[in-house]
């Protein structure tokens, strides 16, 4: 099964993707995960990568692509996995599914979590995440056991720097003009599913196993 989460920074991606990935038994990868990694590892990548992020810019395509692709490509991908927050932009998805027809395979289902942006600042403002396992959180709709401290690893939580408001503007222009124009390639594709996100976290999940499959 391979799926792939579209939708606004802050939609709920990534907390839908790791629900999926227990589930279903599949891979979780996210491209910004992926990124933090290699900024707290002090790496080439992680180096130029930050200048984008900091700015609320994408990575250019050809820091993601070849990265997105070996991973997919590695043994515990045969059975499927779920891609957070990558393709951002149509040469992202077209080099994606050029990848995959190299090996006869394809996306299965391209999975919208749409949410409207009004909503998006307050959820990005509430958000925090784990200096130590990057687990995400929110203030009021998905807090910690004990404020300030991480449930899965005990180290503290921090307001990421993009999470600020200014930024937080910034990326959702940036997620209109480039990533927006996917939920019309993956329409035409006919893989295109949609759920609302501006429901709680299960019930947006219970939308998303209807559509995978119980
Ligand atoms: P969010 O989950 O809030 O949408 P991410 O953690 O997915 O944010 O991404 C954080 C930042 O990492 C993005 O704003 C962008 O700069 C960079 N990034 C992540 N994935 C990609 C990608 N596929 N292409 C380009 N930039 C990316
Ligand atoms: P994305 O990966 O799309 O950027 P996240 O999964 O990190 O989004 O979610 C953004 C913030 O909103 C997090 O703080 C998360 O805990 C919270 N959140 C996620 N889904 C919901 C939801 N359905 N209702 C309320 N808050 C949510
Ligand atoms: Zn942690």
């Amino acid at each position: 099964m391979k799926v792939i989460m579209l939708g606004a920074p802050g939609a709920g991606k990534g907390t839908q993707a790791k629900k999926i990935a227990a589930k279903y038994h599949v891979p979780h990868i996210s491209t910004g995960d992926i990124f933090r990694a290699n900024i707290k590892n002090g790496t080439e990548l992680g180096k130029k990568a930050k200048t984008y992020m900091d700015q609320g810019l994408l990575v250019p395509d050809e820091l993601v692509v070849d990265l997105v692709v070996d991973r997919v490509n590695q043994e515990d991908c045969v059975d499927g996995y779920v891609l957070d927050g990558f393709p951002r932009t149509i040469p992202q998805a077209e080099a994606l599914d050029k990848a995959l027809a190299a090996l006869g395979q394809k996306v299965d289902y391209a999975i919208n979590v749409e949410v409207p942006d009004e909503n998006i600042v307050t959820r990005m403002g509430g958000r925090r995440a784990c200096v130590g396992c990057g687990a995400t959180y929110h203030l009021e709709y998905a807090p910690t056991k004990k404020e300030g401290i991480c449930d899965a690893c005990g180290r503290e939580l921090i307001l990421r720097d993009d999470d600020k408001p200014e930024t937080v503007t910034k990326r959702l222009n940036v997620y209109h003009e480039q990533t927006q124009p996917l939920i019309d390639y993956y329409t035409q594709a006919g893989i295109l599913k949609e759920v609302d996100g501006t429901v709680d976290i299960e019930e947006v999940f219970r939308a998303i196993t209807v559509i995978l499959g119980e």
